[in-house]
């Protein structure tokens, strides 16, 4: 069998045609290099990797091929965040050294029912939705209070989105750098406090303008436009904005024309914003702000 080890230095290139993981972009000379840069400036480095950023919808594309998934990599952590049906059978080659799930829905955790290769952690509602599912080593994230996984620190946000299957955006940070992923979102109640300070929201990408938004139980169920995402950043003062879990219409749209109309919608509001594509990804090294590869 294949040593961990050696599938975490081992080189996938990203083909979009193929089926190879695009995680695998995150090369580990690269890795180490940035590593090294941190260990001279003193600032820890940290690396994200859209590994997939499609919604639960019924198409997908060469750009949003599989169910919304992110991975966290620093100098000690390779993290993911969520695991939908998409991922069954393909954490392998991503090997991580946690998951960490938002919420219990099908394109977020789905790809956990045969297990995990680490530990999993999530909300007390979230394991109970998830009993089932043969993960041996699970932990409860705690809500509204920090914990540190990897020397990433985490923490959870309870968000509207679903009653049935309750959801968490988490507000993740190492060392100074701060940015804050909600793939599904209806409503982020204390949007100010939840993203104050924070260098990137990575928000849910399920509609541009036409609300999925329900009321059911004097709660919010569905998904906020991407442009009221853009108003909470506004008002809390993020500058930055990049949508995942992307819908159907976005999904088919044209990405040059689509990505043209939400940059539009950020400038107005002084946010640089955009869509993920799988295998995009986000870095910030030393002291320097983040860059973006697409
Ligand atoms: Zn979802
Ligand atoms: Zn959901």
């Amino acid at each position: 069998m294949e040593s961990q080890a050696k599938v975490r230095n081992k080189r996938v290139d990203f083909d979009q045609k193929s089926d190879e993981i695009p995680a695998a972009r995150c090369g580990m000379l690269k890795k180490e290099k940035s590593a090294r840069k941190s260990k001279r400036s003193g600032v820890p480095s940290l690396a994200l990797t859209f590994l997939g950023t499609r919604g639960e919808i019924k198409i997908h594309s060469r750009r949003h091929r599989r169910h919304s998934a992110l991975l966290i990599e620093g100098k000690d952590a390779r993290i993911m965040i969520d695991c939908g049906a998409d991922w069954r059978g393909r954490l392998r080659a991503i090997a991580p050294t946690a998951i960490v799930l938002t919420h219990a829905h099908r394109d977020h955790a789905g790809g956990l029912v045969d297990g995990a290769p680490c530990p999993v952690y999530a909300t007390k509602r979230t394991l109970e939705l998830l009993q089932r599912f043969s993960i041996r080593d699970r932990h409860e994230m705690p809500l509204r209070r920090s914990i540190v996984i990897d020397g990433v620190t985490f923490r959870a946000h309870p968000v509207e989105h679903s009653i049935r299957a309750p959801a968490v955006g988490y507000r993740i940070s190492i060392g100074r750098r701060a940015f804050f992923y909600v793939p599904d979102i209806a409503l982020l109640p204390n949007a100010a406090a939840a993203l104050h300070g924070i260098g990137v929201y990575i928000g849910d990408g399920a509609t541009l303008r036409r609300s999925m938004v329900r009321e059911r139980a004097g709660e919010l169920i569905g998904h906020a436009p991407i442009v009221a995402q853009l108003d909470w950043c506004a008002n809390a003062g993020v500058r930055r904005a990049i949508f995942t879990h992307c819908g159907s219409a976005i999904v088919r749209g044209d990405a040059g024309r689509l990505n043209a109309l939400i940059d539009r919608l950020g400038r107005e509001r002084g946010i640089k914003a955009r869509l993920a594509n799988d295998g995009d990804r986000l870095s910030c090294h030393g002291g320097a702000g983040w860059d973006f590869a697409a």
